[in-house]
This record gives structure tokens, C-alpha cells and sequence, in this order.
């Protein structure tokens, strides 16, 4: 068998422009010395990545978890909100601190995103708004939430933090729903360091979320809302309009990756990969591998593999509805699809640069007698 990897592989990395290319975009800051609150690059990278994104409308903020937050805020939801316990913790955090309760849907087995035919059942008179996640960038069933929303009268959030640059039918991922937030993290497939944004279709919001980031101030004198500084500054800017330049490159190199992944993977039985949706045009942000009825379990590959210095992340485990901050009150039996997949499901390293023998080696630890 293979020997331990000198250097740990880590699930992600970061993925950098060249040195001289990002310097080079330091040297007028230098100049102006105007550095946050708004600057040249923030408004430079707001155009470049709304267009990328085919968003109609875009907010930045300092980051994904702010921008998520700050859309919440600025709709003046109310009661109660539908959402996932299968993401990331910034997902419900989001709603229980706009004051909001959380009541989770559970998931579908195929794709992990919120199980539309559950989705009603969670519906009551105090229901506001719905808030699903792409998941590892599979695309919810956005026609029938938007139906479903539509009829109930609610608003409707994505957390499109995996979903960058994904499309639907040639649709970007920034057209769904009322909002969509895109996270910006130096893990994610593209980064401006920590960063992220908001998309929206109704116009008027632009000048609530900009006051909202800016502390609720409306006006020289004036202060209008309880608000917080989620500004996005120049040097995350800066970074975010180099990476803008790479980002294509680096999700062709994933996507050979993830193809190479799938080569060994698919068809294994007991292994699950996600299933192809041929409408979507993937960003391959992750490799999400679902252990059912395998040989061994997940937590044996997760451990195995760590015997390498290889480091596959649990994601996403535990559920958010067991977190100790939320298990007083909710019971992730309530979701038991997402109880299950969340002990079943291992992602496996992927990122532009990751070496192709890596990947190989990967599997051939899965997949030894
Ligand atoms: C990364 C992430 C966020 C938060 O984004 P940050 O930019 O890290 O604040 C929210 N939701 C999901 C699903 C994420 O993966």
C-alpha cells in the first residue's frame, strides 16, 4: 500500500493569484490611501462579480455569514423560518439572530438539499420565509419551493454559499428566490480572503443592505436602523477581482479532479456519490461521499485516511438541530434523513492544485480489501 503523504493533505486550499499580480493591485492603495468604507475596488469587484454571477442586483459584505445575516434583517421577517439542519452552522445562526425561529425541514436522500414534499407540512400562520441551501452546490428544486413560497406568501433566501458560478438551465445561481447569498471564504471555490454577497431581484433592497452594513446610517445626522459594520474592505476586494480573473481555470482543473474521483467511486456498492443533474453547470466545490451499506463506514475511511495525512472533513456533522446551542430545543430525530446522511457522508479533499496521484491514492485506501 501507498506510503503516508509527508505533507498533510487538508479537504481544501486556498487557491492564490500569482504574488506580483495581486501586489500590483496594492500599489494605488498606497496612493489613495483610502482603504475600506467603499473604495474603488469594492465598487470595481460589486460590477465584475454581479456580472459573473448574472445577478440583477448585488450587495457586498465582509463576509457570507454578515451578507446572510444583514439579507434576513433587511426583508423584516418575522415568527417562524423553514430551513436545513444538513449546512453549516451560519445557515441557522443567521435566522436566530434576526430574533427568528428556526423550524427544520428535513432532506432528500438524492441531492441532501430540503425535501420539497415535507416542505408544507412546516408550514404555519407565523411561517415568514423559507431559507434552503444549495448543499456541496446541488441546486434545491427551486421552481417548486418558488410555487410553494409563492403560494403561502413567503419570502424566499438562498444560502448559495457552495453555488458560485453554478448555473440551472443557463440560469445563474444569483436568479432564485428574493435573495441569494454567495460566501466569499478563503475555502470556498472563489475567495476574496473572507468576503461575500448578497443578490436580489427587487431593487429597492440595494439601499437597505448598504445601510444596514454601515452601522443603519442613513444620512450625515441620521441613524434609521440597529446596524452593524459588515463593510467588505480594499484588500479583499483586491483579492477578489485577481481570483475573479482565475476562477474558470481553477473550476476545469476541480471538475477533471472530481471526474477522476468519480471514475474510481461510481458504481461501488455501498458508495453514493451525488447524482448528476445534467441542467446545472457544476462549480465542483466539494466531494461529498455517502457511505451506506459499505464495506466499512464512514468513520473507518475518515480515520484511515488520517493514518496518511490525508484529511477528509465531516461535513456536514453533527446537524445543526444537535448542536449544543440548539439541542434544548429541537431533536435531530425530527430530520432523520439528515441525522442519517450526516454520519454517512465524508468529502473527500478537492481544490484546483491538488495533486492527481493524491486523488488516486484516496481511493485506493477507500477501495483496499
Ligand atoms: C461558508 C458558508 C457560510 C458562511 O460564509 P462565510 O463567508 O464563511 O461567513 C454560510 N453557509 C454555508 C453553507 C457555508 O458553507
Amino acid at each position: 500500500m501507498s506510503e503516508k503523504q509527508k505533507k498533510p493533505v487538508a479537504v481544501t486550499r486556498s487557491s492564490l493569484p500569482p504574488l506580483d499580480e495581486y501586489v500590483e493591485m496594492l500599489k494605488p492603495l498606497w496612493e489613495s490611501a483610502w482603504l475600506t468604507n467603499m473604495g474603488d475596488y469594492h465598487e470595481q469587484f460589486k460590477e465584475q462579480v454581479k456580472e459573473y454571477l448574472g445577478a440583477e442586483n448585488f450587495e457586498l459584505f465582509v463576509n457570507g455569514h454578515m451578507a446572510l445575516e444583514l439579507a434576513l434583517q433587511a426583508l423584516e421577517l418575522k415568527g417562524e423560518v423553514i430551513t436545513t439542519p444538513f449546512s453549516f452552522a451560519s445557515t441557522t445562526h443567521a435566522i436566530v439572530r434576526n430574533g427568528l425561529k428556526p423550524v427544520f425541514c428535513d432532506i432528500n436522500p438524492l441531492d441532501y438539499t430540503l425535501d420539497v414534499e415535507q416542505l408544507e407540512d412546516r408550514i404555519t400562520d407565523q411561517t415568514s420565509a423559507i431559507v434552503p441551501v444549495h448543499v456541496y452546490g446541488n441546486f434545491c428544486d427551486v421552481e417548486r419551493i418558488e410555487e410553494i413560497a409563492r403560494r403561502h406568501n413567503l419570502k424566499v433566501v438562498y444560502d448559495a454559499a457552495h453555488a458560485f458560478g453554478e448555473t440551472l438551465d443557463g440560469k445563474g445561481a444569483a436568479r432564485f428566490g428574493d435573495m441569494s447569498m454567495f460566501s466569499f471564504h478563503a475555502t470556498k471555490v472563489f475567495h476574496s480572503i473572507e468576503g461575500g454577497g448578497v443578490a436580489f431581484n427587487d431593487e429597492r433592497l440595494s439601499r437597505r443592505l448598504y445601510e444596514l452594513k454601515n452601522f443603519g446610517i442613513t444620512g450625515y445626522e441620521s441613524v434609521e436602523y440597529v446596524g452593524v459594520n459588515g463593510k467588505m474592505n480594499e484588500f479583499q476586494a483586491a483579492m477578489g477581482l485577481c481570483n475573479l480573473r482565475h476562477v474558470d481555470g481553477e473550476i476545469e482543473k476541480r471538475k477533471n479532479l472530481a471526474r477522476q474521483y468519480e471514475k474510481r467511486l461510481s458504481g461501488v456498492e455501498g458508495i453514493r456519490l451525488c447524482k448528476e443533474n445534467l441542467r446545472v453547470r457544476k462549480n465542483y466545490a466539494y466531494m461529498p461521499v455517502v457511505f451506506d451499506g459499505y464495506k466499512r463506514d464512514r468513520d473507518w475511511v475518515f480515520h484511515e485516511l488520517a493514518r496518511y495525512n490525508i484529511h477528509a472533513r465531516k461535513y456536514f456533522y453533527p446537524c445543526i438541530n444537535s448542536y449544543a446551542c440548539y439541542r434544548e430545543q429541537f431533536d435531530e430525530r425530527e430530520t432523520p434523513v439528515a441525522a442519517r446522511i450526516s454520519r454517512q457522508v465524508l468529502t473527500l479533499p478537492l481544490y484546483a492544485d491538488l495533486d492527481p496521484e493524491v486523488v488516486d491514492k484516496i481511493c485506493d485506501i477507500i477501495l483496499e480489501e
